[in-house]
């Protein structure tokens, strides 16, 4: 168990080390290969997207100190949740982690869709005008914070070991960086890695202005859950350079590509009609 306590001594710098080394290798490629040509100047995304991330991250900081794997290292000490209370084998429990906090991931993504109020916070995410690796990083501090109760109770309940939950994280930060990325995948790898994991041309059709669109694809890491869950969707209509990407509604750069009016992006606009309400019958077995 020498390897877990070097990463948990060293996780700040782990984290870090792949996150710059991710960020550079996806910054490159996008370079190289871009799938579509953005219609914001690169600087002015990188600077207010990545502004959120340095500003979320400073927050996380001062309000929940110890974090994710504070929280697991206090539930193995108190023999809190599942995994801590039934034997389960190390390499078992590492998988199981990774497979359910990935499926709440999923189920909280397809609720901030749902329900009002949550859609305005998430409305951060999508109103990006364009798509690339930054996109991957912008939330809204308030969905954040919720984020981090979700997974400090999912890690309460399931008692997960403190190492599989730096590896869910440092997973997570790189497919969301992968998946949003603007590159070109050659189609046939798309097609095989979709059958695992969620590829960038698959989370872009989540990104489109077209509702039924984005209600779609709610996955981050594995593709299953959308398979599963019947909200998986190939394509996008209008193909990946004719797609428009963002919210119909929102488009005024001041509001949606600068750092002011991105936070204050969740209060504009009357509450309008919820997800789910939208929903009509048409006649036919499909429901
Ligand atoms: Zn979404
Ligand atoms: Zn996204």
């Amino acid at each position: 168990m020498q390897l877990n306590e070097f990463i948990l001594a060293n996780e700040t710098n782990i984290r870090m080390g792949f996150f710059l080394g991710i960020l550079a290798v996806m910054a490159i490629w996008e370079i190289i290969a871009p799938r579509r040509a953005l219609t914001v100047s690169k600087a002015v995304r990188w600077l207010n997207n990545l502004g959120i991330v340095f500003l979320n991250s400073l927050l996380l900081r001062l309000v929940f100190p110890t974090a994710a794997v504070g929280v697991a290292l206090f539930a193995e000490q108190h023999g809190w949740g599942l995994l801590n209370y039934y034997q389960t084998p190390y390499w078992l429990a590492v998988v199981i982690t990774i497979v359910a906090m990935d499926l709440i991931i999923y189920l909280q993504h397809v609720m901030v869709h749902a329900i009002p109020m949550l859609w305005r916070l998430h409305r951060l995410h999508h109103a990006d005008l364009d798509y690339d690796l930054t996109t991957g990083a912008r939330f809204h501090p308030i969905e954040i914070f919720l984020s981090m109760l979700i997974k400090f109770a999912t890690i309460v309940v399931l008692g997960p070991p403190a190492v599989a939950v730096i590896m869910f994280e440092v997973i997570l930060n790189f497919m969301a960086m992968f998946n949003h990325a603007n590159v070109r995948l050659p189609l046939a790898l798309d097609r095989l890695l979709r059958m695992m994991v969620v590829t960038p041309d698959m989370h872009r059709v989540h990104h489109s202005v077209e509702d039924d669109e984005a209600n779609s694809n709610f996955g981050f890491n594995l593709s299953i859950w959308d398979r599963i869950f019947g909200t998986y969707r190939d394509q996008p209509r209008g193909g990946h350079e004719g797609m428009t990407i963002g919210i119909h509604k929102y488009r005024d750069s001041k509001d949606v590509s600068w750092l002011p009016g991105m936070l204050l992006l969740p209060l504009k606009g009357k509450i309008s009609s919820y997800a789910i309400n939208r929903r009509h019958w048409n006649g036919s077995d499909e429901e």
